[in-house]
């Protein structure tokens, strides 16, 4: 198979031209190709056809690449791989996720395209038990995906062995800035051999990502897959509405829509469960996700929305990372996220793995700020559409100018509001950093409160 370049855009039209592509081409492990056969994977996506031959040569990897792109398989298969050679019974595999929910779907994947290899895998995260957690790394594991907090506490207690780690995973690195786990990564290093493979995964580049970055690669090959756009199997409309009809025309889109698995965010986990409630009322299956439920209420709401018993699943941002339910037809954006980042996040719900899907955002008069940002991320505008009975009632713009001057500031930056951290956040009109710039009186507001992250 030829190399493809050190770093390059590839977009799935690309990625469709490629067809000649197979798996068979990495030459993988039987059992590890046992593995994608039954995944019924047959042609790499761009982020496995670009990371795994330099993955599979022992390099460090840089991956620009968001959820739904494969990005999980791109690392699991090269590590199923080297791992089918050597001992076994200690961890010699460490994935690190910022959420639960994703450390579940990475372990999930791992133990599905890993079935007939024999290596195994553990979770090991916060909120749960510690105690099944020690017995099974007791038992001997080769590969441990974790949330930071919790893997420092099993270091902590020495009921870890990280001695003989030779790859470690950071998945997600821009979310583990976002949630405030840079420092704990730093601490986790500190535990770690300094000899080993090193992949690094973020759907975007802020500053702090790329200094970890330095800090932790060593001669790392980049490869970078769409680095903002979403996928380009998902089409975008937005709906403008008055914050107070909202939830009526949510229902309006529902009934008139075509739709199969829905997956609706809310900014907050509040709005998130009255309006799973809501939707119950009125007769859809529906169940919401966010940060206050207990794990095994958001593994059986997760569980439910990915089985089909939910049509509907209701979720905060932070909540909803690491969803992958192949079938969603629809991402609804009740609430306007906080940044671009965050929009192509929730978009990538849907549309995953060249499936087609839909981005409906209702947008009220607040939101235009964000609307224009989201609008350069993604390099064109995005269809308005007006229902009738719902064109909101104060459609006047707030001044065009202050739009335009203060969108700048959030277009290719991210902000620490997803956990605890913009409490307190100066306002548009005190903050001299761009990226805290609001229209006046809408005030600074988290995406989600942390869920405790693990
Ligand atoms: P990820 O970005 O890792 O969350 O993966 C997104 C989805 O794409 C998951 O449902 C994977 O099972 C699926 N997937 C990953 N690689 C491939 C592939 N080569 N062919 C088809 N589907 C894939």
């Amino acid at each position: 198979m030829s190399r493809l370049p050190t770093t390059a855009h590839l977009n799935l039209d690309e990625f469709e031209l490629k067809e000649y592509m197979k798996f068979t081409e990495f030459n993988f492990n039987p059992k590890v190709a046992a593995g994608v056969t039954a995944a019924g994977y047959v042609t790499p996506t761009p982020i496995q056809a670009k990371s795994i031959p330099t993955i599979l040569e022992g390099r460090d990897v840089m991956g620009l690449a968001q959820t739904g792109t494969g990005k999980t398989a791109a690392f699991a298969l090269p590590i199923l791989h080297r791992l089918m050679k050597g001992h076994r019974g200690h961890t010699r595999a460490l994935i690190v996720a910022p959420t639960r929910e994703l450390a579940e779907q990475i372990h999930t994947a791992i133990s599905s395209l890993g079935q007939a290899t024999g290596l195994r895998s553990v979770t090991v995260y916060g909120g749960v038990s510690i105690r099944p957690q020690i017995a099974r790394l007791k038992q001997g594991v080769e590969i441990v995906v974790a949330c930071p907090g919790r893997l420092l506490d099993h270091i902590k207690q020495k009921t870890i062995d990280l001695s003989r780690l030779e790859v470690l995973v950071l998945d997600e690195a821009d979310q583990m800035f976002d949630m405030g786990f840079l420092p704990d990564i730093r601490r986790l290093l500190t535990h770690l051999p300094s000899q080993r493979q090193t992949l690094l995964f973020s759907a975007t580049m802020p500053q702090e990502i790329r200094r970890l970055a330095k800090e932790v690669l060593r001669d790392p090959e980049t490869v970078q897959v769409d680095l903002v756009a979403p996928a380009v199997t998902v089409s975008h409309a937005l709906y403008p509405v008055d914050e107070a009809r909202k939830t009526d025309l949510l229902l309006n889109l529902l009934k008139n829509t075509d739709t199969g698995s829905v997956l609706v965010f809310t900014r907050t986990k509040h709005r998130a469960k009255r309006l799973g409630e809501k939707l119950g009322k009125v007769g859809y299956k529906a169940a919401s996700l966010q940060g206050n439920l207990s794990q095994n209420r958001r593994q059986a709401a997760l569980e439910g929305f990915r089985d089909g018993s939910y049509q509907i699943l209701v979720a905060t941002d932070i909540a909803a990372r690491g969803i992958d339910v192949s079938q969603v037809s629809h991402v609804i954006n009740f609430d306007m996220p906080n940044t671009p980042e965050a929009y192509i996040h929730r978009i990538g719900r849907t549309g995953r793995a060249a499936r087609s899907g839909d981005a409906y955002t209702l947008v009220t008069t607040d939101d235009r700020l964000m609307e224009r940002a989201i609008e350069r991320v993604l390099g064109r505008s995005i269809e308005h559409r007006t229902l009738d009975g719902f064109a909101p009632s104060a459609s006047a713009a707030p001044g065009t100018e202050q739009v335009h001057r203060n969108s700048r500031g959030c277009q290719s930056t991210r902000k620490r509001e997803y956990g605890n951290a913009s409490a307190g956040k100066p306002t548009a009109a005190r903050s001299k950093n761009p990226r805290n710039r609001r229209p006046s009186g809408q005030s600074a507001r988290p995406v989600a409160a942390s869920t405790g992250g693990q």
